[in-house]
């Protein structure tokens, strides 16, 4: 019942010119007493938000390096993601509360998923609450097991964590992006790492002027004026609303800007589809407006042309556990705006890699600044890149992944039986 998802081919040689021999190096080095071990990754959807993203890349090149490794998608239907939709904005603060029979879907379906993993892995890698509860549930399945939090717990529904915490505390190694987010009372070793980007992605490979440009007009952009941007879902916490009152200020002075909202719809998000025709009626039938989505043909290269194509780049969310969305921005080159939350600030460094603000004439001021001084823009933009390469490609990414693994497995332990 669990899917297994097909991934694609990596090679690590592929990014030794982008991040540098010697990390490259350190990463075949760990992986080299890890050869054949077998690793599960699960996760709740194979399709839109940044798990997916990330796993798309990271499953090929974990494959790359010599391990035995499968990315599966949990069984679930509409009751149970409408449950840990629910978990998930009440773990980020929301304050409604999961009822007990939200929690007794959730178990339900953990059960049921639990029981149709396979066993005999060396490492079982469960990613975000949805299917938390696999390890409690069912230890014998695997020789090490790891959970990866890609969200925000530092305020936390205090219910809401506090069931949930059973379940997660006792993970031998888990992964939280940030110090502030890791609950009080885990047990296992919590282990503070940033997700990354995969920079030869097509989303985020190196694309000509001309080409971007090309695409862009394609969606009725016209690529002679300036353009804003946002990539993200359609999400209260995104604040696609801040960014269009944001931008009608900047209209107010530069007449000629457009706004380019580009937001995946995923297939867990049965909350995004109201908030996207909410975001269109705060439009207001604007023509300089562009919402643009995933069913609007909407896919990769897209996301890549017009990030590429943007005089500013802006994620101007009012929560974020670190936001993906950051480093493929500043990873074009271009200067991007922030709001001055979550992973946000880990990535942008005020006034020197890209700008952090906190409301939506700050968002404004800034846009403007940049739009008025295009050098500036330039040198934010190439600062931010530099930083993007050092701290959140992929390949560290891989190499603190195999690091905990070693850690997890223990010298000299012996393989799960095939
Ligand atoms: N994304 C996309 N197309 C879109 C909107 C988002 O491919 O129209 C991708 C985005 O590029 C990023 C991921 O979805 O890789 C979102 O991850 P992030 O951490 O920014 O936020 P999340 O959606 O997980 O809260």
């Amino acid at each position: 019942m669990l899917q297994p998802v097909a991934i694609g081919s990596k090679l690590l040689s592929d990014y030794t010119h982008i991040v540098g021999r010697d990390l490259i190096e350190e990463v075949r080095e760990l992986a080299a007493p890890l050869e054949g071990r077998k690793v599960v990754h699960v996760s709740a959807t194979a399709f839109g938000g940044g798990v997916s993203e990330i796993l798309y890349t990271l499953v090929p090149l974990m494959k790359d390096v010599g391990l035995d490794v499968e990315w599966q998608v949990i069984y679930g239907r509409e009751e149970f993601f409408n449950a840990t939709k629910l978990m998930h904005n009440a773990l980020q603060g929301a304050p409604e509360d999961l009822t007990e029979e939200h929690w007794a879907t959730w178990r339900h379906y953990n059960e049921m998923n639990a029981r149709e993993l396979a066993s005999g892995w060396d490492v079982a890698l469960i990613h975000d609450p949805q299917p938390a509860a696999m390890y409690h549930l069912v230890p014998e399945k695997a020789k090490g097991w790891v959970w990866r939090c890609h969200i925000d717990l530092s305020t936390p529904n205090p219910d809401t964590i506090g069931q949930l915490l059973p379940y997660i505390r006792d993970y031998p190694q888990s992964l939280f992006h940030m110090p502030a987010y890791v609950p009080g009372g885990m047990s296992g070793t919590v282990n503070i790492v940033p997700p990354a980007i995969d920079p030869l992605a097509p989303k985020n490979m190196a694309l000509s002027p001309e080409d971007a440009s090309y695409v862009c007009a394609q969606f009725g952009i016209d690529v002679d004026r300036p353009m804003i941007c946002q990539v993200s879902r359609f999400d209260p916490w995104k604040d696609p609303l801040g960014v269009i009152d944001a931008y009608r200020l900047v209209k107010e002075e530069i007449a000629s800007v457009q706004l380019a909202l580009v937001g995946s719809m995923a297939s867990d998000d049965p909350e995004g589809w109201d908030y996207f025709n909410a975001t269109i009626a705060h439009a207001d039938g604007d023509p300089d407006i562009h919402i643009l989505n995933n069913f609007n043909n909407v896919g990769a290269i897209e996301v890549n042309a017009f990030q590429s194509q943007s005089d500013v780049l802006i994620q101007k969310s009012t929560r974020e556990g670190f936001g993906l969305t950051v480093s493929e921005a500043i990873w074009k080159g271009r200067p991007f705006i922030g709001g001055n939350v979550g992973g946000i600030p880990l990535q942008v460094e005020d006034g020197v890699s890209g700008f952090l603000v906190d409301s939506v004439e700050m968002c404004a001021q800034r846009t403007l600044e940049i739009l008025r001084d295009p050098e500036l823009g330039k040198q934010l933009g190439r600062r931010g890149k530099e930083h993007v390469r050092k701290e959140f490609l992929t390949p560290r990414y891989l190499r603190d992944y195999l690091r905990i693994f070693t850690e997890l497995l223990g010298e000299g332990s012996q393989p799960a039986a095939a």
